[in-house]
C-alpha cells in the first residue's frame, strides 16, 4: 500500500522499489532550507585559512580544525605538488597489494617515531583506521569499553566487532572502574577521545591508565584532536599527561594539524602487523594517494621546527574561551582551542547559527546525535593562525548574537 502511494519514478520512467520510499519521506532538510536555517553543504570558495570566502563573501572561519593553519603553508602545498609530479595522482590499489609507495613507509617511519612507538600504519582516513582497528582486534569473546561522547568512527568500529560492548559515563572513573570489575577475566579494550570533538575536554588519561592496568585492559587512543595541539612537542594526549609508555594503540587523524587527508595507527611491532593483516579497511580499500602522504609528512616536520604555531594556537584558545565566558555564555568544559557555546534547543541553534553566518561568523551548529539530545551546541574552533582581532570580531558578533536569542543578559 505504502509502496503504491509513494511510488515514483526514475529519472528514465522506471518505477522505483520501495526501499527508497524513505528518502522521499525525509523532508527535514528541504523544510530547513524553506525556513532559511539550513546549515550544512555551504559551499567555501577559498582555502580553509581565518578568513573564508562563502556565498561570495567573506567570513571568519570558526569551524575549521585546521588548528595549526597548515593547509596554506607553502612548504605543505610544494610538497603535495612535488609528490604528485613524482608519484602521480594515485595508487590505484590497496596498500596491501600494488599501493604501498616509498613515501608511506617514509611517514609511517616517522609517525611511529613521533608518537613513539616501534611502529605505525597509514590509512585513508582517520575513520578507517578507528573502524580497522577496533574490528580487527575486538574479537568475539573480547570485551570492548568506550567512552560515550566518543566519535562516530569508533561506535561503528564497535559495530563491526563481534566483541561485547560496553559505554561509560562521559569521562567517569567511577563508571569505567565499574564496567571493568563487572567482566573480569575478559580480554578488554578501552578506547577513548584524547580530546573530545565537540565538547573540547581532554580524556582523563591518568584515571583511565589507571584502570586499565588494574583490571588488564588494553588502551587506545584516538587522538585526532590532539597531535600537533597537546603536549610539549605536539604528540597528544599521552604526552600532555607523561603518559607515552602506558597508551598501548594511538590512532590519528591528517585532517586536523596535519593538514590534509589520511589516518594513522602507532602501537608495537607486533600489534601493527596484526593489523596490517586483518583490517578490513585498510586491505580493501586504496592507499592514499602521494599528495596526503607528501603534505603530512612536510606537516610533521613543520610541527617539529615551529613550535611557536602551538603557542599561538593556545594563545588564541584561551582568548577565546575567556571572551564567551566574560560575556556569560555557556561553554560546558571546554579545555582546548574546540570551544562550543551550549545552547540546548536545536531549533534556537539553528536560528542562531543563521544569525552569527548573516554576520560574517562560519561557526558548526552540532544537533543530536553529535551531542546528546538537548545539548545542541554551536562549535567553534580557531587556528593558531587567527589575529587577536578576528577573535574579537566573533567575540563581538557573539555578543549580539546571543543577546537577541537570550543566551546572555
Ligand atoms: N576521530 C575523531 C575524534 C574525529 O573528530 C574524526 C574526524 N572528525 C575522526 C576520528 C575521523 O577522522 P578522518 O577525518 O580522518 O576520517
Amino acid at each position: 500500500m505504502t509502496n503504491r502511494i509513494l511510488a515514483k519514478q526514475n529519472a528514465l520512467g522506471r518505477p522505483r522499489a520501495g526501499i527508497f520510499d524513505k528518502c522521499q519521506q525525509f523532508t527535514r532538510a528541504q523544510e530547513l532550507i524553506e525556513a532559511g536555517i539550513y546549515p550544512y553543504f555551504h559551499t567555501v570558495e577559498s582555502a580553509q585559512e581565518p578568513e573564508v570566502i562563502c556565498d561570495g563573501r567573506p567570513m571568519i572561519m570558526m569551524s575549521s580544525n585546521n588548528y595549526l593553519g597548515l593547509t596554506s603553508h607553502p612548504k605543505v602545498k610544494e610538497a603535495a605538488i612535488d609528490a604528485v609530479r613524482r608519484y602521480g595522482t594515485g595508487c590505484a590499489g590497496s596498500r596491501f597489494l600494488n599501493g604501498t609507495l616509498a613515501i608511506h613507509e617514509e611517514l609511517e617511519s616517522r609517525l611511529a617515531k613521533f608518537l613513539r612507538k616501534d611502529a605505525a600504519i597509514v590509512f585513508p582516513t582517520g575513520f578507517q583506521a578507528n573502524l580497522g582497528a577496533i574490528s580487527a582486534l575486538v574479537g568475539k569473546h573480547d570485551l570492548i569499553v568506550i567512552d560515550k561522547m566518543n566519535h562516530a568512527s569508533i561506535f561503528d568500529g564497535c559495530r563491526l566487532s563481534f566483541g561485547q560492548i560496553r559505554k561509560f559515563k562521559h569521562n567517569d572513573m567511577e563508571d569505567l572502574a565499574r564496567i571493568l570489575r563487572d567482566n573480569m577475566g575478559k580480554a578488554a579494550l578501552v578506547v577513548v577521545d584524547g580530546v573530545f570533538s565537540m565538547e573540547g575536554d581532554i580524556a582523563d588519561l591518568p584515571g583511565i591508565v589507571e584502570l586499565c592496568q588494574q583490571y588488564n585492559a588494553g588502551l587506545m587512543v584516538d587522538d585526532a584532536h590532539s597531535i600537533g595541539v597537546l603536549g610539549d612537542h605536539g604528540r597528544g594526549t599521552a604526552e600532555h599527561f607523561g603518559l607515552e609508555a602506558d597508551v598501548d594503540l594511538i590512532m590519528g587523524t591528517y585532517s586536523k594539524s596535519l593538514a590534509t587527508i589520511g589516518g594513522c595507527l602507532a602501537a608495537d611491532t607486533d600489534v601493527i602487523d596484526y593489523l596490517k593483516h586483518h583490517a578490513r579497511s585498510l586491505i580493501f580499500s586504496a592507499s592514499l594517494p602521494p599528495a596526503p602522504v607528501a603534505a603530512a609528512l612536510a606537516s610533521l616536520t613543520i610541527i617539529e621546527e615551529e613550535p611557536e604555531r602551538r603557542d599561538r594556537l593556545w594563545r588564541n584558545a584561551s582568548y577565546l574561551r575567556e571572551g564567551f565566558v566574560n560575556l556569560g555564555f555557556d561553554i560546558g568544559v571546554s579545555e582546548t582551542p574546540i570551544v562550543p557555546v551550549v545552547v540546548g534547543d536545536e531549533e534556537k541553534v539553528l536560528v542562531t547559527w543563521r544569525r552569527l553566518f548573516d554576520q560574517g561568523v562560519f561557526a558548526s551548529p552540532v544537533l543530536y546525535p553529535g551531542v546528546p539530545p538537548g545539548m545542541a551546541l554551536i562549535r567553534t574552533s580557531c587556528m593558531a593562525t587567527h589575529t587577536i582581532e578576528q577573535l574579537d570580531l566573533v567575540l563581538d558578533v557573539f555578543e549580539r548574537v546571543g543577546r537577541e536569542m537570550g543566551l546572555i543578559d
